[in-house]
């Protein structure tokens, strides 16, 4: 708590994705030295399709540090090597099973949120994939009685990766029987790549103009608050500290005080030495009271 008091309050929620190096709970260690308000972590290795069953004393010392920690809400992320829009059968019906897998341990967790990407089409074009996700999607929520929300987050667009338009994400929501567990993540450093301004007053109320008129704001139920080393349109999928990269400190101080801000904000941004995690908190809580 000692770090919590140096980093200043304000009403937007903000956290990182955090390690579970260790065991589980150690997430909310983290989240807790880091100053967050809510988190995101994975629940097991993102870049193995293996993993064990969750042990019931890791969850029970999950959940207990998590209510006690007060931070609310926690989300989890899908591992990387699921193609939920691939056109090879093995792999899609895997990454179909490992979402379900997901979702399960999810609501084990008490994790009410799982986001996930929809994978590339691999050259079977968009309407091929787009049709794939919502399947992968359906197919979930129907083996799964209780609600744990799947959050679709918006894609850079590169490598025939699917969600990189707003008109894409319409289409898949409005193929997806149960819309109540399911929502959306923005990722500012995606969309920015993907050709959606952000980083003037005027590009960013355009862009959220264009969300709202094709997704709709009940839909937002997480940002991912990255700043971008691309620029716009250039498709790169490459995160950057909060303020360092072509987004800047004035973007994100209009994106702190846009609509984005009334949900909770994730910084997934680098590990290096040129800025602490620390140090992009109190960025960006310095930018939303600016
Ligand atoms: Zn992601
Ligand atoms: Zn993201
Ligand atoms: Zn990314």
């Amino acid at each position: 708590m000692k770090t919590r008091s140096r980093v200043m309050a304000t009403t937007v929620k903000l956290g990182f994705h955090v390690s579970i190096s260790g065991a589980i709970d150690r997430s909310v260690d983290r989240a807790k030295e880091l100053g967050c308000d809510t988190f995101q972590m994975f629940t097991r290795n993102p870049r193995s399709w293996k993993f064990g069953a969750l042990e019931n004393e890791e969850v029970e010392a999950f959940k207990e540090k998590r209510r006690d920690s007060g931070i609310d809400p926690v989300f989890a992320h899908m591992p990387y090597i699921e193609n939920l829009a691939s056109p090879n059968e093995e792999i899609y019906e895997r990454s179909i099973d490992s979402l379900s897998a997901e979702v399960e341990r999810c609501r084990v967790l008490q994790v009410p949120y799982l986001v996930t990407h929809l994978g590339s089409h691999l050259g079977s074009g968009d309407d091929k994939g787009i049709a794939r996700v919502i399947k992968a999607i359906n197919i979930t929520h129907e083996r799964s009685d209780e609600c744990v929300t799947i959050l679709i987050e918006n894609s850079s667009g590169s490598g025939g990766n699917i969600g990189s338009s707003f008109e894409q994400l319409k289409q898949i929501l409005e193929g997806i029987g149960n819309v109540q567990c399911t929502g959306v993540c923005f990722d500012t450093c995606h969309a920015f790549a993907a050709g959606y301004e952000l980083k003037t007053l005027e590009g960013l109320t355009g862009t959220l103009e264009s969300f709202e008129d094709l997704i709709g704001f009940d839909r937002l139920k997480l940002v991912h608050l990255n700043d971008s080393v691309g620029g716009l349109g250039t498709r790169i999928d490459h995160h950057e500290h909060i303020g360092l990269g072509e987004i800047g400190d004035e973007g994100f101080r209009f994106i702190l005080h846009s609509r984005l801000s009334r949900v909770p904000m994730i910084m997934e941004t680098p590990v290096d030495d040129r800025r602490s995690d620390l140090d992009n908190m109190m960025k960006a809580r310095r930018l939303a009271v600016s």
